[in-house]
């Protein structure tokens, strides 16, 4: 079994400044860093440091080879990440002395992937692979289908853009993961209950996973609800939470655990990644996974 993240990659350029410019203004910002970023490459990160061999497709600028070495660094076979003319994605990211942000993102290459692009990189996958696609790149709905189509298990989180997805076979997918916004998105229900039930009418075969930040976390099917809460952690930066747990999640599903398993697991990688500073370098390993668990458990948790 194979598993082909098919997503964004972004250059996430981060900086410092003592207030968030306002209309008119030009500040000096006090630090700059780039940083690999991009829903597509976190979860790509996340499900390889979870133990599973990966290969990423998507598309980069010129300017993107730094996001390439970092994937490759991970283990990550990078044979369907294609280099285009348009400028890598990238983030523009402001960030106050209190901790707020303001954030702009321009799609550039991840918008450049195409019908052909997706018929290509598939056709290296058979029936049984896993797909983990977002919704950050262009031409979601057909990679969608046509990974579905083919046979293979499609795992799906809507972020950053779940409107965007609502009119989407979504169905279609066997594993739907979102945050509590975005299946408001997908549902129209505003309590998580409902949206569940709204979710399951229209996609009765798939496992749904809703995600409530520090609140914790949701699996329904058509059988049953199991509820895992987070584990207790100072929260240094929540970057990546999602994208970690999204990663660990679908390892361990893979794997043939048990849904209740997983979710613990989950939780557990995304804690530890809330209690680090950045976007991937705050995403463990499954050893430090496995460490944190045995560590909780011995606490009662
Ligand atoms: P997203 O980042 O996609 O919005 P969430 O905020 O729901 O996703 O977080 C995903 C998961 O990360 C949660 O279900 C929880 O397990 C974990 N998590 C998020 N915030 C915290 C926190 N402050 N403390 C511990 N775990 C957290």
């Amino acid at each position: 079994m194979k598993f082909l993240v098919f997503g964004s990659l972004n250059i996430d350029h981060v900086y410092r400044l003592k207030q968030l410019v306002r209309e008119g203004e030009t500040v000096e910002a006090s630090s700059h860093e780039a940083l690999a970023g991009g829903k597509g490459l976190n979860q790509a990160v996340a499900l390889s440091r979870a133990g599973q061999r990966v290969c990423f497709a998507g598309a980069l600028g010129p300017d993107g080879d730094f996001l390439k070495r970092q994937l490759e660094e991970a283990g990550i076979d990078t044979k369907h990440l294609i280099t285009v003319s348009d400028p890598t994605g990238h983030a523009v990211i402001q960030v106050d002395d209190a901790g707020r942000n303001s954030i702009i993102v321009f799609g550039g290459a991840n918008h450049a992937v195409t019908p052909a692009m997706i018929e290509k990189t598939l056709s290296d996958f058979d029936p049984g692979d896993w797909l983990l696609m977002q919704n950050e790149i262009s031409e979601g709905c057909t990679l969608l289908e046509s990974a579905a189509k083919k046979g293979m298990r499609v795992a799906f989180n809507p972020s950053p853009d779940p409107a965007g997805a609502r009119a989407w076979p979504l169905e279609r997918a066997e594993l739907l993961i979102f945050n509590e916004l975005e299946g408001e998105e997908l549902s129209g229900e505003s309590e998580p209950e409902k949206m569940l039930d709204r979710l399951l009418d229209r996609c009765p075969k798939s496992r749904l996973v809703l995600t409530l930040g520090e609140k914790g976390s949701v699996f329904a099917d058509a059988s049953r609800r199991l509820y895992q809460s987070a584990f207790p952690v100072r929260a240094v930066d929540t970057t990546a939470a999602g994208d970690t747990f999204t990663g660990f999640l679908l390892a361990a599903l893979a794997k043939g655990e048990s849904a209740a398993k997983a979710l613990r697991t989950a939780s557990a990688a995304a804690a530890l990644a809330v209690s680090r500073p950045g976007a991937t370098p705050s995403i463990p390993t499954a050893d430090e996974t496995e460490a944190f668990l045995k560590q909780s458990e011995q606490s009662g948790q």
